[in-house]
């Protein structure tokens, strides 16, 4: 029988995950680069919605991909993390990074990242990008790579291959940069946020160590939010990066979250109305009302 394709995570009237949460990420790895990459003749295809600049890092042209490994409650992705499928259009590294470049030019900005949801799923893909961005050096001063970590962890080498682009080592000449996005670090916490077994909790700090050992310019985002994460899930978020190495706990990025319309949905899906109200938002109805149907 066919496993049906893995949304959000939803809870039943007794507060209980719906199958098929709480999910495996290796999985949904698996199933969602069958959606969002491909190879033809030779060239790493991968799909995105959309290209555009925004004001954080202090300007920066984005890439906006298509797909995610983890069903964070609390995303605010639209419904191509749900539905990768049937959202975006296929763009080679070049066609990516034309696109970024025009919008640098046009903006007068000399950043630029790949965003949107979980940007290592098709990793030749981003590498390509990378490498095409490193031919043109000296037009810019910051690349940003954003990410969930489970690749970085769970495929060897690829924390080794963005150090090749960023590298803590100013001296290589390198302009990327790894934003880790670090969820959960108490096992019924992390699938709770995240919509993951609890038994891959540990894969995000997998990769902060690997993103390390490999000499990588990076740093960690935390959801601190109280909402979401407790005082003492927070100790213990610090204390094992610190363990990592104590640099890595000081230049962490503490995340509040801001309660966008998919953020909504998904949030009222699992009984969390302490965030959402009890009554929904024209923008949450809104939202609703354009979720594809299965
Ligand atoms: S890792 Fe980011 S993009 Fe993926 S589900 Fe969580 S919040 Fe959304």
């Amino acid at each position: 029988m066919e496993t049906p394709p893995i949304r959000y995570a939803t809870r039943d009237k007794d507060g209980n995950l719906e199958s098929p949460f709480p999910v495996d990420p290796a999985e949904l790895t698996r199933s969602t680069r069958e959606s969002v990459c491909q190879v033809k003749d030779g060239v790493h295809y991968r799909k995105y919605t959309r290209f555009y600049a925004v004001g954080v890092y202090g300007g920066i042209a984005t890439a906006y991909s298509v797909g995610c490994n983890f069903r964070c409650v609390f995303c605010w992705v639209d419904w191509s993390r749900d539905w990768p499928e049937r959202y975006g259009e296929f763009y080679s590294p070049s066609d990516v990074y034309t696109k970024l470049r025009d919008i640098m030019k046009v903006q007068g900005l000399r950043r630029a990242r790949v965003s949107g949801a979980e940007p290592t799923l098709c990793p030749d893909h981003l590498c390509a990008i990378l490498d095409l961005a490193h031919q043109d050096a000296s037009d810019f001063d910051l690349f940003v790579i954003e990410t969930n970590g489970v690749v970085i962890a769970t495929e060897s080498g690829l924390a080794e291959r963005l150090a090749q682009f960023a590298s803590r080592d100013s001296s290589d000449g390198t302009v990327g940069h790894v934003r880790l996005s670090i969820r959960g670090a108490l096992p019924e916490a992390f699938e709770e946020k995240t919509g993951c077994s609890a038994e891959f909790m540990d894969l995000p700090f997998v990769a902060a160590e690997r993103l390390w050992d490999a000499g990588a310019s990076f740093h960690v985002a935390v959801v601190v939010d109280p909402r979401f994460t407790s005082e003492a899930e927070k100790a213990e978020t610090y204390s094992r990066l610190s363990a990592i190495d104590p640099s890595i706990r000081k230049r962490v990025e503490e995340e509040f979250l801001d309660p966008y319309p998919h953020a909504l949905v998904r949030l009222r899906a699992v009984g969390r109305e302490d965030v959402t109200g009890t009554e929904p938002s024209s923008k949450e109805r809104s939202a609703a009302s354009s979720m594809p149907a299965d």
